[in-house]
C-alpha cells in the first residue's frame, strides 16, 4: 500500500466545479476524501464517481464559515474516513459590485466563507496533522487577489488568504505540515458561468474572449487546478510551503 492510499483528504466546496474535481483526482491518487459542500445531497454524484472507481469518498454536509458545523463535520470525518490529513479550502461564494453599491451583507458573506471559513477548517483539522506529524493544506485563491474591478470583497478575501497561508506555513512547519496557496485565473465552472450571466453575456462569448487575453490561449478547466492540488498534496511536495502559484495560462499574478 503506498503512503498517499492511508491519507485521508477534505475537500470543501467540493460538489462541482473546481473541488469536485480536486475530489475525483486526489482519490485517484489513492486517498480516501470527504466531499464536503452546504448540501450533502449535492455531493453524492462525486461520492457514487470516486467510488465507482474503486475509491473511498463520503458526503458531508457542512457551512465552513459556521464553527460548530466545521467542528462537528470534521469530528465525523475523522471517525469514519479516518485522521484527515489533507485539507483543500475551496468552498467559495461571489457578490460582486463596485464599492458604492457594495452592502455590508455582500461583504461579510464572502469574507465569512473565504477566509473565516478557510480558518475554521483550518484549526478544525490541524491536530489531526500534528499527530500525524504530517499534513498538506492547500488554500484556493485567485488572481483576483491582486485587484479586480466589482470585487472589493473577493480580492481582500483572496489577498488574505495568502496572508493566512504564509503565516500557518511558518507556524505548522515543524510538524511536517506544508501550507500553500492556488490561485487560479478564470475556470470553467458555474462560478464564472454565473459571472457571464451577470455582465449580460453568453458564457460562451465571456470564455471567447477569456481565452483571447490568456497567453496560452485556451480558458481553465477544473483539472488544471486538481492537478496542481495533486502536486501540493503529494509525499514529494514536502519541501515547498508558503508559495502562491498562480494557474492561470500565463504569468498575471
Ligand atoms: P463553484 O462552481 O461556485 O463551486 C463552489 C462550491 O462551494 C459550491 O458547490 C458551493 O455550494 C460551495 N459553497 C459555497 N459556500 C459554501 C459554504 N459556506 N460552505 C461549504 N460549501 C460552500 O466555484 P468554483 O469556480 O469551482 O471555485 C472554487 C474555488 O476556486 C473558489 O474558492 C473560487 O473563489 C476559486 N476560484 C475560482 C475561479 C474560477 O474561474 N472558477 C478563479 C479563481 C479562483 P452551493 O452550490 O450550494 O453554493
Amino acid at each position: 500500500m503506498s503512503l498517499s492510499s492511508s491519507r485521508v483528504a477534505v475537500v470543501t466546496g467540493a460538489a462541482r466545479g473546481i473541488g469536485a474535481a480536486t475530489a475525483v483526482r486526489l482519490a485517484a491518487d489513492g486517498m480516501a476524501v470527504a466531499v464536503l459542500d452546504l448540501d450533502e445531497a449535492a455531493c453524492a454524484p462525486v461520492v457514487d464517481a470516486i467510488t465507482g472507481a474503486g475509491g473511498r469518498a463520503m458526503p458531508v454536509s457542512a457551512d465552513v464559515s459556521d464553527s460548530t458545523r466545521v467542528q462537528a463535520a470534521v469530528a465525523r470525518i475523522a471517525e469514519e474516513l479516518g485522521p484527515p490529513t489533507v485539507l483543500v479550502n475551496n468552498a467559495g461564494v461571489l457578490r460582486d459590485n463596485l464599492l458604492f453599491k457594495m452592502t455590508e451583507d455582500d461583504w461579510d458573506t464572502v469574507l465569512d466563507v473565504h477566509l473565516k471559513g478557510a480558518f475554521l477548517m483550518t484549526r478544525a483539522v490541524e491536530k489531526y496533522m500534528t499527530q500525524q506529524n504530517w499534513g498538506r493544506i492547500i488554500n484556493l485563491s485567485s488572481i483576483s487577489a491582486l485587484g479586480n474591478r466589482g470585487q472589493a470583497n473577493y480580492s481582500a478575501a483572496k489577498a488574505g488568504l495568502q496572508g493566512f497561508t504564509k503565516t500557518i506555513a511558518i507556524e505548522l512547519g515543524k510538524f511536517g505540515i506544508t501550507a500553500n496557496v492556488i490561485g487560479p485565473g478564470f475556470v470553467v465552472t458555474e462560478m464564472t458561468r454565473a459571472t457571464a450571466e451577470r455582465m449580460g453575456m453568453s458564457f460562451d462569448t465571456l470564455k471567447q474572449h477569456m481565452a483571447g487575453e490568456i497567453p496560452v490561449r485556451r480558458v481553465g478547466e477544473p483539472e488544471d487546478i486538481a492537478h496542481v492540488v495533486s502536486f501540493l498534496a503529494s509525499e514529494n511536495a514536502g519541501y515547498v510551503s508558503g508559495q502562491v502559484i498562480y494557474v492561470s495560462g500565463g504569468p498575471q499574478g
